[in-house]
Order: structure tokens, then sequence, then C-alpha cells
């Protein structure tokens, strides 16, 4: 997926062959590169060809694969600058190494079982129970008892539980404090992943590739997986083997398995061995370490294919940091937003998009976040001259601008979306329309927004157009109880006798009543134009979803419902006025007729996406001349993105999302792209 230039360069008289260090003090400009997953030749070396110095040994590699940015210490990257410089290679490695015809030459993760990394288990007391070799046959019997296994992986620790076992993967659940949040499952080959899920040509090629994404596929009716797995989302996540440790693990084990963060829900990704033990004290029975430091944890990635292209959910392992193409400028550091936080970095020479770290909620992910800060500043050799963040003024990431002492320059959430995307496209020099869909924003009135269109050039936006605003009745807790959100919506399309007449069927009437009530008051339910809330409000309604365990549940539920073949629609006029706006009471009102009529969930679902899309398309078309652009969360939704594709008649360019993640995951990208953008329209 990364892309691969070719330059052309002048002769610079040399008669030898000789690789040179980018050393110095000054700023970097080589390229940090990303880990890439296990090669199928060194799969080949650890099944049956590589002897006794590689058969069954979990870190084989070669020139073509291995770890790079999680185990670096310092650029450039050679072996001294990374972790492995703990192992320094034994003769038969040094050789092949040296030797120019062998797939090892200048591995600079280049060992074997005499000279590499080692393994060993230690039990929930602490104690060493496995040695090297009997680490995986300890692990797999283990999970064949349905216990939960904490294997640090290339990254950071993961936890693995048998993917087809009923009890052990509630159980997991459990022991995390993730009630239903999918899991993503690792699987030993491609021909494992279509028994599970339907995988077609580009998302085989995604599984495959050495960046070693999750990909999110439509599961199959009837596989073995645990019904917990998912928790019927009717999508599923799968993996193929980032290391030979977990192709071991699997071809041992014989059945997939689920493969999620070693981490308490909500902190960060835990790297180090005693740290694990004692964080994971309580949701593993068994820990399978390994003695090569990670020097920078990073998660995996997850990717999703919409309309024929791998759109990135998460910038983790294999991706990040990502190059950015943009102007350069004096050295500046985005911060991002508050949930599903990355960093951008520029460093005067070359700018990238770091990795994925979290939601910035808990202390343990706030610190992270700083450490990560203070990694990638001296990983890229500069000190920012200022910090770029969100106007949202409770954000962890914009109190930290403000306390820095730094210049700040604060953008509009909203603004950094569309710019994000104009960066994926490589159109940050043209003027484009955003559409701009998610889920909470803080908008430039002070207002949360989040269905808009934007007329914007990187360094400024217009609002032309939004979503018809709605009440939020409890502001948070209308984003957890989607049931309140859908009372609103219903009250002001068909009225409060049949919106309490509905939804009291999942909540007490009472509630529903004093609900009703409240929703002129707008310190209690505040207005807001979210797109991602409409989402909330009619799975609410149409699935009777009254809780969300996490942001988006309701949506992604209820993109999985939809029937594609259903035909029919619903109305989502444009009302002209200072702002144009997209109004959705006339679809609220045929959707309950449909509904009221006994249509399916996967009709009705169907025809609110397709409403959705016609609507995007309508907006489009009332500002004709510049390239569009979609962007924001709300993007993740691949049948809407597929259904606005279809509908475009137009000549001019839709830009859909791609490596950059629509999701706050790529907030920073915009903020850097229009910090380094208004350097040059005012000649900082
Ligand atoms: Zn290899
Ligand atoms: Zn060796």
């Amino acid at each position: 997926m990364r892309d691969q230039r070719d330059e052309p360069a002048e002769p610079v008289g040399r008669t030898s062959f000789a690789l040179t260090l980018d050393g110095g003090d000054g700023p970097l400009a080589a390229v940090v590169p990303a880990d890439l997953a296990v090669c199928p030749e060194c799969i080949d070396d650890v099944v049956r060809s590589g002897g006794a110095r590689r058969k069954g040994y979990a870190f084989t590699s070669c020139t073509n694969c291995g770890p790079r940015y999680s185990i670096l210490r310092s650029m450039p990257y050679e072996r001294s600058a990374t972790s492995m410089d703990d192992f320094p290679p034994c003769a038969a490695c040094q050789r092949e190494m040296s030797n120019v015809d062998d797939r090892r030459f200048h591995a600079q993760t280049n060992c074997c079982r005499d000279c590499g990394p080692r393994l060993w288990c230690v039990d929930r007391s602490g104690r060493r129970v496995a040695g090297d070799r009997e680490a995986v046959p300890a692990a797999v019997a283990a999970l064949r008892e349905g216990s939960v296994v904490a294997v640090k992986g290339l990254g950071g620790y993961q936890l693995l539980v048998d993917a087809t076992n009923e009890r052990a993967v509630p159980r997991l659940r459990a022991r995390k404090g993730r009630p239903s949040k999918p899991f993503a499952v690792m699987v030993e080959s491609i021909d494992d992943a279509e028994r599970l899920a339907f995988v077609d040509e580009t998302e085989a090629a995604a599984l495959a590739c050495a960046e070693n994404p999750i990909v999110v596929l439509r599961q199959r009716g009837g596989t073995s997986l645990a019904a917990d797995v998912t928790c019927g989302l009717g999508s599923v996540g799968l993996m193929l083997p980032t290391t030979p440790l977990h192709f071991l693990l699997l071809r041992n084990f014989g059945r997939p398995l689920v493969c999620t963060s070693g981490n308490v829900e909500g902190e960060p990704l835990e790297h180090d061995e005693s740290a694990a033990e004692s964080r994971l004290d309580g949701i593993a029975d068994l820990w399978l370490h390994h003695d090569r430091p990670i020097e920078r944890p990073i998660d995996d990635s997850v990717v999703r294919v919409v309309a024929g292209r791998p759109v990135t959910l998460r910038l983790a392992r294999g991706l990040a940091p990502l190059p950015l193409d943009l102007p350069t400028g004096s050295p500046t550091l985005a911060l991002g937003g508050h949930v599903k936080s990355a960093v951008a970095l520029s460093n005067g020479v070359q700018s990238v998009l770091g990795p994925h770290i979290g939601d910035l909620v808990g202390l343990g992910s706030r610190s992270r976040f700083e450490q990560e800060i203070v990694g990638a500043t001296r990983l890229y050799r500069t000190t920012p001259h200022r910090l770029v963040h969100d106007r949202h003024p409770d954000y962890f990431t914009t109190r930290h601008a403000e306390q820095s002492g730094q210049p700040t320059f604060g953008v509009p959430h909203h603004h950094s979306h569309v710019v994000a995307g104009m960066l994926e496209h490589g159109w940050i020099d043209q003027r484009v329309l955003g559409v701009a869909w998610d889920g909470t924003g803080f908008g430039d009135d002070g207002t949360i927004w989040g269905g808009e269109v934007l007329l914007s050039a990187a360094h400024r936006s217009r609002r032309v157009a939004r979503l018809r605003p709605l009440p939020l009745p409890g502001g948070d807790a209308g984003i957890r109880e989607p049931w309140r959100v859908a009372l609103a919506v219903l009250t002001e399309a068909v009225g409060p006798r049949v919106a309490i007449a509905r939804m009291s069927e999942r909540v007490e009437v009472r509630r529903c009543e004093r609900l009703v009530e409240l929703l002129g008051k707008r310190r209690f339910s505040p207005l807001t134009s979210s797109a991602g809330r409409l989402f909330d409000a009619v799975a609410a309604i149409v699935l009777g979803t009254a809780h969300a365990d996490y942001e988006a549940q309701p949506a992604m539920l209820l993109e999985g419902v939809a029937d594609r073949s259903a035909g029919g629609t619903y109305p989502l006029p444009l009302v002209e006025g200072d702002l144009v706006e997209l109004d959705w009471r006339p679809l609220v009102v045929d959707l309950v007729t449909d509904l009221e009529k006994g249509c399916s969930p996967a009709t009705v679902s169907m025809r609110f996406h397709r409403a959705l899309a016609a609507g995007i398309v309508h907006v489009a078309k009332r500002w004709p001349s510049r390239p569009v652009v979609l962007t924001g969360g709300v993007f993740q939704n691949r049948l809407l993105v597929e259904l606005v594709a279809e509908a475009w008649m137009d000549d001019r360019p839709l830009g859909l999302p791609g490596v950059i993640p629509p999701n706050d995951g790529g907030l920073a990208a915009g903020q850097l792209a229009t910090a380094l953008t208004s350097d040059f329209a005012t000649g900082v």
C-alpha cells in the first residue's frame, strides 16, 4: 500500500558499493522504515528448510521482512541503532549478512537460534514454566484449555484466546472490560480467512501485504467463530501472522485465534515484560515473553476495503509513520484530537503522521501520548517551534498545547478533516467542497458540529451547508444512550405522542415523557448537526439499540443489517437559507411509516443509507465546480461511501477516504497541513 518512488539521480563518481549513513545532527531527512510482516520465504525456513538454526525459530527474518520502526532507538536504521544491538550475530549469521547473494545480505535484524532473541512462558504466580523450545507448545496447550495467553508480539502485547471457544471468548471480554467491541481474529492463511469471511481480490491483497493490517471483512454465516467475537456486527476483522511466532502458534493450534491488544480497555498497549505481568494480572492466564525490547510500542493497524480501495481505520504497525507530501516550513507538531489520538510532525525537512496512540481519557494514555511526542521529536531530530491543536477547549491536546508555553495554532475540527482528505488526494493547493461528517466536533459557533459541508482551501474553510441540527438530550448521556436522540428526532418529525409510543417499547413511558418535556431546554438538550447522532437515532428506532458500548456501535449495527438488494429510498430535501440544510424530518416520517407497515430493518436501513448518499450528491451539485472530499468518521461506513460513489454522475473528482484515516486518527495530518500551508500563505 505504501508508495514506492523512483527518482533520477546524478552519478557521484563512486567505484565501489557502500551503504552510507545519514549521520549528523540536523533534522532527519531519511524515511523511517515501517515494520514488515514475516515473508513467505522465512515461513518456509521456519517450517521446513531452515535447518537447526531456523526451523521452528520464532525470530527468523530477512532483508524483506521483520521489525523496523518498533525496535528503532535512533536513525539511521542499522542494527546498532535498534534493540537487535543486544544480540550480536553469530559467525553463521554474519556470513549471510556479508554475502551479496544471500537473502539476508545486510539484513539488520538477521539472527538465529544460536544468537537471537528467546522465548519463555510465565504463569499467573510469576513462575517460569517453559523455556525457549517449550514456550510455543506450552502456550498452545493453554489455548486448548480455553486460557487467555498474553503474547509479546512485534509492537506490544496481544491477548490470544481460542476464537471458536464459546466460553473462553466471553471470559476474555469480562476480564478485559470490553463488553461488545469486536475482537480481531488471526488466521494462518488466506484460505482460512475465506472460511470465515467473504474475501475479494483487493481484500486478499490487503491481508497478505507486508504491512499486515487487520482487514475488516463481511463475515460468512455458520462459521466456527464464537458468537462473542463480533457480537452481531456482520463483519469480522481478520489478520494473517505478523511474525514466525504468530505463525507457529497458529500452525500448532490449528484454529483461528482472537488476537486483541494487550491492555486494560482504555489504557495504552503494554510492551515490556514486568508491566505486562502486573497490568494484565487478572486478564491473562499465561504470558509468552521474549527478550527483545520493544522500543516504540505500536498497535495493529486496521483497514477496510471501501469502493475498491483500502481505507485505514487505524494507522499503526506497518503503516506508520506515514510520510506526508507537504511543503516544508518551520518545525511544527500537530497534536490531533482527543480520541483515536495520533500526532503529526514536520521537522522542516519531512512531514509524517505518527501511529495511533489511543483515546486520551485515562492517565496511562495521556502519558503514552507525551512519551510519543518525546520519541518522535528525538527520532526526527527536531524541536517544534509551535504546536497545532484542535479548537475544542476541553481536549487534553488543547490544554497540552496551551500549557506548553510554546506558540500555538488552533485549527477547527472539521476543517482539519477536510484538509486531511485533500492531502490524501494531493489536492492541497486546490479549493474543494468538503463533506465532513462525524460524531462530534467543536464548531466555530461553539456548538457541536458533525454534518458539515465546507468550501475549503488548505488554510481556510467556510461552512455552506449542514445537516439540520437535532437535540441531544442529556449531552454525552445521549451518546451512550441513543434512545434519547431517537426520541428527540421522532418528536420533531412525527410529534411527541407517536414518539413516546414507539420508544416506550424499549424504555419506560415515564422516562420518555420526562425527556420530551426537557427537549425545549437548550441547556439540557444542546443542538448538534452531527451525522453520527442521526445514525444513532435511526439505529435506536430501527433496531432498538438503547445503549452504545462504544463510539459508532449503533451505526455499525445499522450498516451491518442493510440489504443491498432492497429498493427504495427516503426524502432528504435541501432547504435553502444562509446555511443550506439537509432536512431529515421527511426521512424520519417515511421511515416510521415503513416500520409501521412491517418493513424489515434490512430494507429500512438500506433506504436510510441511500437517502443520505443521495443527499450528499444533491449538496455537491449545489456547488458544481470543485472536487469533492468525503471525510470524517461517518465515512468509515462502506455502504454509505459506495452508494455515494455509485450515484456520482459528475465529471469532477470525488475524493474518497484512503490511507489517511477519515476518522479522528487523521486529524493531526490535516492540522499539520493547515499550519504549514498557512506559513506559505503568510510567508512566515
Ligand atoms: Zn523474510
Ligand atoms: Zn545466528
